[in-house]
C-alpha cells in the first residue's frame, strides 16, 4: 500500500481518466475526495467503486472553474479528512474550432474549466500542504499543450498554461516539501474522444509508435507514481503518456 493514511482530491472524477486515477489511488489505500459537474449517477458509481477498496470516498458536485466553490470543496474535504496530501487537477473540456471561427464564449469556457480550475484548487489546497510540509500536485495537461493542434487553440493554450502554472508553483513551494508535476496524455479512449470519426482514430493509432490509443489506466499508473514517494525527487516535470506519439 503506497498511499496508506493519505488523502487525495481529484477534480472531474465521475468518468474517464479522473475516475481511473481515483480508483488507482484508492487501490493503494488513499481516501478519495472527488468532484464532478453534472454526472450524478456516474459519480455515485465511482464512489461505490472507490469504497470497494475499503477506503473512504467523498463525491462533491462543484464547478471547478468557480473560485469560491472550489475553496468550499477544499474546506469540506479538510473538515472530513483533516488533510489533503495529493491534488490532481483533472477536470477538463473541449470546445474545438478553428481560431478564425472561435467565439469568445468558446475560448473563455475552455480556459476557465481547464486552467483557471487548476489555479482555484492549487490556491485553496496550498495552505494545508504548507502546514504539513508535504504534498504532491498533479496537473493533467495534454501533448497538444506542448505541440499545439489545429482546431484546438483554446484547449492547447489551456493545457500549455497548466505546464507553466505547475513549473512556477513547483519553484515557489519546493522548499516546503511540495512537488508539482504534469502528466500530458496523448490519445486516450474516453467519452472526450469517443465522438472522433473512426478513420481519424485509425490514422492516429497508426501514427503512434505503440500502435494503439491509451487507456485511462495508462494515465492513472503514472499519476500513482507522481502521487507516491516513488517520485520523491521529481518536481516541475512533464511526463507524456502517449505511446511515444510526441517525441
Ligand atoms: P471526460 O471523459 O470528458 O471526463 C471529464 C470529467 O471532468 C468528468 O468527470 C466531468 O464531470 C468533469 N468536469 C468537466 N468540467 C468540469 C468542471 N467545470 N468542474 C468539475 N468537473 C468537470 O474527459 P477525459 O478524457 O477523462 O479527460 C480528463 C482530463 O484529461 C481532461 O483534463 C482532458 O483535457 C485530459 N486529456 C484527455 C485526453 C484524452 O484523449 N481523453 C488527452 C489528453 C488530455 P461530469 O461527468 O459531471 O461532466
Amino acid at each position: 500500500m503506497m498511499l496508506e493514511n493519505k488523502t487525495a482530491l481529484i477534480t472531474g472524477a465521475s468518468r474517464g481518466i479522473g475516475k481511473a486515477i481515483a480508483l488507482k489511488l484508492a487501490s493503494q489505500g488513499a481516501s478519495i475526495a472527488f468532484t464532478y459537474l453534472k454526472s450524478e449517477d456516474a459519480a455515485m458509481e465511482t464512489k461505490r467503486e472507490i469504497e470497494a477498496y475499503g477506503v473512504q470516498a467523498l463525491a462533491i458536485a462543484s464547478d471547478a472553474s468557480d473560485f469560491e466553490s472550489s475553496g468550499k470543496v477544499v474546506e469540506q474535504v479538510l473538515a472530513q479528512f483533516s488533510r489533503i496530501d495529493i491534488l490532481v487537477n483533472n477536470a477538463g473540456i473541449t470546445r474545438d474550432g478553428l481560431l478564425m471561427r472561435m467565439g469568445e464564449e468558446q475560448w473563455d469556457a475552455v480556459l476557465s474549466a481547464n486552467l483557471k480550475s487548476a489555479f482555484n484548487y492549487i490556491h485553496a489546497v496550498i495552505p494545508a500542504m504548507l502546514k504539513n510540509r508535504s504534498g504532491s500536485i498533479i496537473n493533467i495537461s495534454s501533448v497538444v499543450g506542448i505541440h499545439g493542434n489545429a482546431g484546438q487553440c483554446n484547449y492547447s493554450a489551456s493545457k500549455a498554461g497548466l505546464i507553466g502554472l505547475a513549473k512556477s508553483v513547483a519553484q515557489e513551494v519546493g522548499s516546503r516539501g511540495i512537488r508539482v508535476n504534469v502528466v500530458a496524455p496523448g490519445f486516450i479512449k474516453t467519452d472526450m474522444t469517443a465522438n472522433m470519426p473512426p478513420e481519424m482514430i485509425k490514422a492516429w493509432e497508426n501514427s503512434i509508435p505503440l500502435r494503439r490509443g491509451g487507456f485511462p489506466e495508462d494515465v492513472a499508473n503514472v499519476c500513482l507514481f507522481l502521487a507516491s514517494d516513488l517520485s520523491s525527487y521529481v518536481s516541475g516535470q512533464v511526463i507524456a503518456v502517449d505511446g511515444g506519439m510526441a517525441m
